[in-house]
């Protein structure tokens, strides 16, 4: 089995794990029905994306 030559440095550690930070979501609200979603992703509630129904296996939205 493959064995690290050497140790990491701390710093080197530490610059590795400074990716793995949670992160606060980017969030947006749906156009098409106002209800916050992920950014760049369908809606999950009516399932449109920029104006175009994507998800089919979503109900269509009550009109309000
Ligand atoms: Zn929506």
């Amino acid at each position: 089995m493959a064995l690290p030559k050497r140790r990491h440095s701390r710093a080197r550690v530490g610059n590795r794990r400074c990716r793995y930070r949670a992160r606060t979501l980017a969030l947006a609200n749906c156009p098409q029905c106002g209800a916050t979603v992920l950014a760049h992703n369908a809606c999950r509630k009516c399932g449109y994306y920029q104006q175009e129904k994507v998800d089919h296996t979503v109900k269509e939205e009550q009109k309000t």
